[in-house]
């Protein structure tokens, strides 16, 4: 059997999933989504991840579609449907179906999307050539901390970076020349001085569920790492640069617009901390592997 997707209450063939037109996801962008990683069928992070999306439903005033436990289990019923071992699985709540006005409905029932995707594990040359970044001008509106379903420039950026022939776009605010984020992941630069810098928490970017973790990580580690503004210029000067995100974890960043970045070659304190991380999710797998079995044996 093909893959199913959950839409409002049912499981339906994937190619077949569909929403209502007038539905204001499709119509205003007026949602939020999450993705969250599956890594030998254990959920990577789950409640840092749903935590993130109440707080962007309460900042929008959209109800949750169900009970946060209900959600989760929904979770598990997809993926185990699916046969979902390693990918990521994909959640969206918009404010529901009405009649296209911009207010919010009076009465509207929140709408509740869930996808699947099996993902191979990254290309090895991934970890050991890094990846190349293209800047492109940060044109999004001042709530970035919201993970809205609007996500126009982030794919207008993006697209200009893989024409560019890079990974991933970072973008800059024009005047300053600060780097906030990447299109869909957090931007972060080693210092000659050592210092592991990343544009701090705010409205300015999304809260990545993958930088808060490594942030923890660090510091408990005793390293250098600090939430500070970083501009283009001091990207292009630093001696490692690399990117988070919850699926592709932690991907060092080799060039910068052409530019090469420290030696060229993934470097130690990148590959240090993706270890670090690598290992937050093998105790999140075997704990939900132990967690799961526990429950397979309950009668
Ligand atoms: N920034 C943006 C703009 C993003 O879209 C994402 C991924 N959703 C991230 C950062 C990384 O967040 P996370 O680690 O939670 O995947």
């Amino acid at each position: 059997m093909g893959r199913l997707a959950y839409v409002n209450g049912r499981y339906m063939p994937h190619a077949h999933a569909q929403v209502h037109i007038e539905d204001r996801g499709y119509q205003f962008a007026d949602g939020v989504y999450e993705v969250v990683p599956v890594v030998d069928g254990v959920l990577i992070d789950e409640n840092p991840h749903l935590d993130r999306l109440g707080y962007s439903l309460a900042e929008l005033k959209i109800a949750w579609p169900v009970a946060r436990p209900v959600l989760r289990l929904i979770l598990r019923e997809l993926m185990a449907r699916n046969r979902l071992r390693r990918g990521i699985i994909y959640f969206q709540v918009t404010r529901g179906v009405a009649p296209r006005d911009h207010k919010f409905p009076a009465q509207a029932k929140s709408s509740l999307v869930i996808t699947t995707k099996r993902l191979k594990p990254p290309a090895p040359s991934l970890f050991s050539e890094g990846v190349a970044v293209s800047i492109q001008p940060d044109i999004r509106w001042a709530r970035r901390d919201i993970k809205s379903l609007s996500l126009l420039p982030n794919v207008l950026a993006k697209q200009a970076a893989v024409q560019a022939g890079a990974y991933e776009a970072w973008l800059v605010e024009e005047v300053s020349g600060i780097v906030t984020e990447g299109s869909s992941t957090n931007a972060w630069i080693v210092t000659h001085s050592g210092e592991i810098a990343t544009y701090p928490r705010g409205h300015d970017i999304l809260g990545g569920i993958t930088r808060e973790t490594l942030l923890d990580l660090a510091e408990a580690q005793g390293l250098a790492v600090v939430e500070r503004a970083f501009t283009r210029d001091e990207a292009l000067a630093a001696t490692e640069a690399f990117l988070t995100s919850s699926s592709a974890f932690i991907v060092p960043v080799t060039r910068i617009d052409g530019q090469v970045i420290g030696s060229g070659k993934p470097g130690p304190v990148t590959e240090r901390l993706r270890e670090l991380y690598l290992a937050h999710v093998a105790r999140q797998v075997a704990l939900g592997q132990i967690g799961a079995n526990a429950t397979a044996a309950r009668p």
